[in-house]
């Protein structure tokens, strides 16, 4: 079985980011990038099938401008096979990276698709669904466990309050929720035999997609600046603050 699995190259998820001045943009100038961590754990949950011998091929795939190859070789050290970069300068969105996820899948008749549920950046929460409607094929979002057998994968899923398991015929995409597993380290020996991986680099015009936005973001902005708490002395004097201060009770 040939699993493909998506990475996003985002912000490290430890680095606070701010907006940039004109509202525009993020500002992520000289910011520690790194792979979103719900695609670390999709690279993870690919590998552990290939090594359960389940699956016979992990192939990672990303798109974004030239830098997006750090994400894939990470992946490829991580334990990923091969690696697809699909090399653009346009602000991708999740249509355009679904439809291209599609024109790849068709390519590379992949039976597993597993993507992180969410991109921490954007908060989508969308490409994985879009992928999977564009393909006609079932999906299982937020697994925390999936197993494969018998020509079928059985997902449990994070669900309000509890957990729910559903049987996916493959091909089928899958979308991890951070309970799924624990993603390892690359070894350095791991980091030194990826860059001898192969690595494709196409463009969407070569997927036969055109990536222009359909969404303008009109602005961003950071989250407002928590007050400073204070300490009172006594219940009363608590009460009367959020009585005649706070104006809560
Ligand atoms: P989103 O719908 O943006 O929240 O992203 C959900 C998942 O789609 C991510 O965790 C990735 O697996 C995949 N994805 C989103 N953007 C990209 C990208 N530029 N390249 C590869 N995969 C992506």
């Amino acid at each position: 079985m040939k699993i493909l699995v998506a990475v996003k190259r985002v912000a490290d998820a430890n680095v606070k980011v701010r907006a940039k001045a004109d509202g525009s943009a993020a500002d992520l100038a000289n910011v520690k990038m790194a792979i979103n961590p719900f695609c670390e754990i999709a690279v993870e949950e690919a590998v552990r099938l290939k090594e359960k011998g389940v699956a016979t091929e992990v192939v990672v795939v990303s798109m974004g401008d030239k830098a997006c190859q750090e994400q894939i070789r990470t992946a490829l050290a991580l334990g990923a096979d091969r690696g697809i970069h699909v090399e653009t300068d346009v602000d991708l969105q999740p249509l355009a990276i679904a439809k291209m996820l599609k024109a790849i899948v068709d390519k590379e008749s992949s039976e597993l698709i597993i993507l992180g549920k969410q991109s921490i950046d954007g908060d989508n929460n969308q490409t994985g669904q879009m992928l999977a409607a564009l393909a006609g094929i079932p999906q299982g979002t937020f697994a925390s466990e999936v197993v494969i057998e018998d020509g079928k994968a059985a997902v449990t899923r994070e669900i309000d309050g509890g957990l729910q398991t559903i049987s996916l015929s493959l091909p089928a995409v899958v979308t991890t929720d951070l309970r799924l597993n624990e993603p390892r380290y690359a070894s350095l020996p791991n980091i030194m035999k990826a860059k001898r991986k192969p690595l494709d680099v196409v463009s969407p015009a070569d997927l036969g997609v055109d990536p222009a936005p359909g969404v303008t973001t009109l602005k961003v902005e950071a989250p407002a600046e928590r007050q400073a708490g204070i300490i009172v002395e006594s219940v009363e004097e608590l009460v009367d603050k959020l009585k005649n201060e706070a104006k809560v009770i």
